[in-house]
């Protein structure tokens, strides 16, 4: 400020000395009033140049001059720097959260006070068909227009969520998602959508679990119940109470075996997976599986004419097939089960045949075909889930439970394997265990163990 005072005075001074030199006093009156004039204009003419850089607004172009000009000048800039460092940084922090949003599971849609979509992830675009960019202040109203959406949002009761169909649902891939509000500061929303398609699906198998569950238990007990009523209230001979008996304990065991069964699933979904300590030598496992087929088909086919035709692998050369990784009584009641189900579901005279096909790259392949009645491609992917069953009275007759080959999945997967079915009807059926190399091992010349696999 001293300065400028200064500034001003010397202006006068030199106008007024001017004027003294050309015209005395009179001359240095005037000499000093366009002094004044002189520095006012100069002044303003300074002022204008700040105020026309302050109009851009860029730092780069800051005008540089002296006196209180250039102060403010520098002052300006050094505010619009720390400014500019300020929203740099809030811009920094604002597309971290937004990437944090991007990276949540649920999709995150922004309302305004009108309901109009401020900002919106790519989850939510996927979950309602939104287009991130050119819906943005489109209001969601307009954009998801299923009733039972537009009910909820108009009823403002947001304290419970609401399921709609998501927007890539077809009919064979329906996608459910829920969809909830949350109100916040000044009327705006926060709208959170989560798709509920697996949890609604385990829903509905588990509640069809149950009534599977229930429906076979509660058949054979009723017969059970109806039983034991005959024999409390009829006189019966000895001849026909024997018989009821024997039918009572048929129901009883039937009861029995879907109980076992269940206990089997719930203990192989309850336990870790086996691991790589226990080993078992693929030549006694199907040693044990041949003995029990051959025994089973003995009693499916008594009284019958023609017997089943049964031919398994020569233990000779099973006994280079190495060993299987994993539970032996697993692996057992799995690959059992397969060849139970062959001798089960093929008439008598038909053919079964099981197989070890040991793979170049130390994989190997278990196989039971069958000359049984075939299924139809329509089932094959439907057979291992709970209590399907092509046949439901085929499957009681030869006392099926409709989980073995639920069973059999679970014990393959756990031990690394696959299940692979093909089959035409009237033909028969093949049902292939493939093994991983990592799963087996066989022994060299020293006895000692190799892995098959180089892995
Ligand atoms: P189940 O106890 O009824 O045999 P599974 O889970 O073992 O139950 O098999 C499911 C269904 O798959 C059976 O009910 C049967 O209809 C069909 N199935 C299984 N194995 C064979 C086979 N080898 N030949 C024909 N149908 C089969």
């Amino acid at each position: 400020m001293l300065w400028r005072l200064s500034y001003f005075f010397l202006w006068q001074l030199t106008g007024g000395a001017l004027g003294w030199w050309q015209g005395g006093a009179w001359g240095a009156a005037l000499g000093a009033g366009i002094a004044a004039w002189g520095w006012f204009f100069w002044d303003l003419s300074r002022g204008a140049r700040v105020l026309g850089w302050l109009r851009t607004g860029d730092p780069e172009q800051t005008p540089v001059m002296r006196g209180i000009w250039g102060d403010t000048a520098d002052r300006v800039r050094r505010l619009l720097r720390r400014h500019e460092v300020q929203l740099r940084d809030s811009e920094g922090r604002l597309q971290e959260f937004l990437a944090a949003m991007q990276a949540t599971p649920n999709g995150v849609v922004l309302l305004d006070a009108q309901g109009r979509i401020e900002w919106c992830n790519q989850i939510a675009a996927l979950h309602f068909g939104f287009d991130v960019r050119r819906d943005v202040m489109q209001s969601i109203g307009n954009l998801v227009r299923e009733p039972a959406f537009t009910a909820y949002f108009a009823a403002k009761q947001f304290t419970r969520d609401v399921v709609l169909e998501g927007r890539a649902s077809t009919s064979s891939r329906p996608v459910r998602i829920s969809v909830h509000v949350h109100p916040y500061g000044d009327g705006r929303k926060l709208l959170l959508s989560r798709d509920v398609t697996a949890l609604e699906q385990a829903e509905a198998m588990r509640s069809d679990f149950v009534a599977n569950v229930s429906h076979e238990i509660r058949t054979p007990l009723t017969v059970l119940a109806g039983f034991v009523e005959t024999l409390q209230t009829l006189s019966l001979s000895q001849e026909e109470q024997s018989r009821y008996l024997g039918m009572m304990s048929q129901q009883a065991q039937r009861m029995q075996s879907v109980v076992q069964d269940l206990l089997t699933l719930s203990r192989l979904e309850g336990s870790p997976p086996p691991g790589m300590g226990e080993w078992t030598a693929v030549h006694a496992l199907l040693q044990r599986c041949e003995m029990e087929g051959r025994a089973l088909s003995a009693l499916v086919t008594q009284g019958q004419q023609k017997p089943h035709q049964i031919s398994f692998p020569d233990p000779q050369r099973l006994i280079d097939a190495g060993e299987l990784a994993g539970s032996a009584a697993e692996l057992q009641s799995a690959l059992s089960n397969l060849i139970s189900n062959a001798v089960r579901y093929t008439p008598a005279g038909g053919s079964i045949t099981v197989e070890w096909l040991p793979m170049t790259d130390g994989a190997a392949m278990f196989l039971v075909r069958d000359t049984g009645p075939g299924i139809a491609p329509e089932h094959i992917p439907r057979l291992t889930e709970r209590f399907y069953r092509v046949d439901r009275s085929r499957s009681r007759e030869t006392g099926g439970t409709g989980l073995g080959l639920a069973i059999v999945k679970h014990v393959l997967q756990r031990h690394g394997a696959s299940l692979e079915i093909t089959s035409t009807v009237g033909k028969g059926s093949v049902f292939a265990v493939n093994f991983p190399a990592s799963r087996l091992r066989i022994s060299d010349s020293t006895g000692s163990r190799q892995p098959v696999s180089s892995e």
